[in-house]
């Protein structure tokens, strides 16, 4: 399951794309409204609590990497995936079936390995840091029910590669990632309807002088019949979030209620700005060829290390060919190993477009302190560390570092200097 999230994740980074930034779970500090408007916002040194919680997420990184190997491989190396796909063939019968069905059992065998660690992870951890308030129940409701959602995803599509792999041996990976296209741009478009309010209850939002403020906005941004969203996420987390999603006409900005809660209007302002600028500057149609171009050159690698593999261990694996289904622990182990080495470039490519994004959130707003001590009180919500080690940020960080932003807050002020906008010209 950890390291099929893994693949998840992968295809979601791209919906991450538009997400602002990560949030926080303790109260802000009054320190920087204090100061005068013109001034600086210093960037806080890191609490010891958020400290602690940088450094055990280091370990726990590291650990779900190497568990995220070890699985799959236990999978092959005992012959393991073999027995299940003959279980899959007595219930299934028919190919499309025993695919499914093979998928169904590997997949439920992984949530079952992967219950304690996720538990510590998802619950104990973030309830130790105070970083949630989920109960129990609601936890491993939405662990159940995104196992469902991977059943039932798994059974419409896993198929198509599989019949790619048995029609073409020699140019499935190119198939299947430009199939990759179509299927990233209907997860965009459906997440946000039949996915997303599975797990919390999405609504208009409650103020509606805020609202009117945030529309008058987009007007400015040239977004037209734009829709704002408030995510009930405050049974979940303490923590501050907001993210562009959906396309067409599931396109919408989400503003988690924590932060609402949190921020003062003009913050929340720049927060809706930089989400805007997603918008605007088109992030989520630029990420679809850059991420299927990733997908294919990480297949293209599965595809020359795979049949090497099976050469060498067919006896052991009980499978001689890529396209008999028990392989999948091979792909998904193979995926895990080059995801490694393709997530610098992925997550580098994402941290441009917040960047971008803070940039014209700046720029439409005009309101550098307000973008500072938004960032500020992200910092401090979600325990984030301003200056994390540069292998922690080309490895972990989707966002530039929160020290970085507020620095960029401080600093960008064309505007003051008379200086042409870089984004000007799409304000109306
Ligand atoms: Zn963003």
């Amino acid at each position: 399951m950890r390291t099929l999230l893994l693949i998840i994740t992968f295809c979601l980074l791209l919906t991450s794309a538009a997400s602002a930034q990560q949030p926080t779970a303790t109260p802000g500090s009054q320190q920087a409204s204090a100061q005068s408007s013109t001034a600086p916002v210093p960037v806080p040194e890191p609490s010891e609590k958020a400290v602690s919680y940088y450094r055990s997420g280091i370990l726990l990184w590291i650990v779900n990497v190497l568990w995220g190997l070890l699985i799959p491989a236990l999978f092959l190396f005992t012959g393991f995936s073999a027995r299940i796909r003959d279980w899959a063939k007595r219930i299934g019968k028919w190919w499309f079936f025993v695919i499914g069905v093979y998928f169904t059992i590997f997949l439920i065998i992984n949530f079952v390995i992967d219950l304690p660690l996720s538990y510590y992870q998802g619950f104990v951890r973030e309830h130790a840091y105070g970083l949630s308030n989920q109960t129990l129940g609601k936890w491993f409701g939405d662990e159940i029910k995104g196992l469902l959602v991977g059943i039932v995803v798994g059974f419409l599509f896993l198929w198509i590669p599989y019949l790619l792999l048995k029609k073409s041996p020699r140019r499935w990976w190119l198939y299947t990632g430009l199939l990759a296209i179509p299927f990233l741009i209907l997860q965009i478009l459906v997440a946000p309807i039949w996915i997303e309010p599975l797990f919390n209850k999405f609504g208009p939002m409650k103020n509606k002088e805020l609202e009117t403020r945030i529309l008058a906005l987009a007007t400015r941004a040239g977004i037209e019949g734009g829709r704002v969203y408030e995510v009930a996420k405050s049974e979940d987390t303490n923590a501050l979030n907001a993210y562009v999603t959906g396309l067409g006409a599931t396109k919408r900005i989400v503003l988690w209620d924590t932060t609402i809660a949190k921020l003062d209007e003009d913050e929340l302002l720049f927060v809706m700005g930089h989400e805007m600028g997603h918008y605007v500057l088109g992030h989520i149609w630029k990420s679809i060829p850059f991420f299927s171009l990733l997908i294919i050159v990480t297949l293209y690698a599965i595809h020359r290390t795979a049949g090497w593999l099976i050469d060498k261990y067919h006896r052991r694996f009980g499978f001689t060919e890529l396209s008999d289904v028990a392989s999948l622990p091979l792909i998904i182990l193979l995926f895990s190993a080059y995801f490694l080495i393709v997530t610098p470039v992925a997550l580098a490519f994402l941290r441009h477009n917040e960047h971008e994004a803070d940039r014209f959130g700046l720029e439409i707003t005009q309101n550098s302190r307000a973008a500072a001590t938004a960032f500020v009180k992200l910092q401090q919500e979600n325990l984030a560390v301003p200056r994390p080690n540069v292998l922690v940020k080309l490895w972990q960080a989707s966002h530039p570092t929160l020290g970085e932003r507020i620095d960029f807050a401080n600093d960008y002020r064309p505007w003051e200097r008379g200086e042409p906008l870089m984004y000007g010209h799409l304000f109306k």
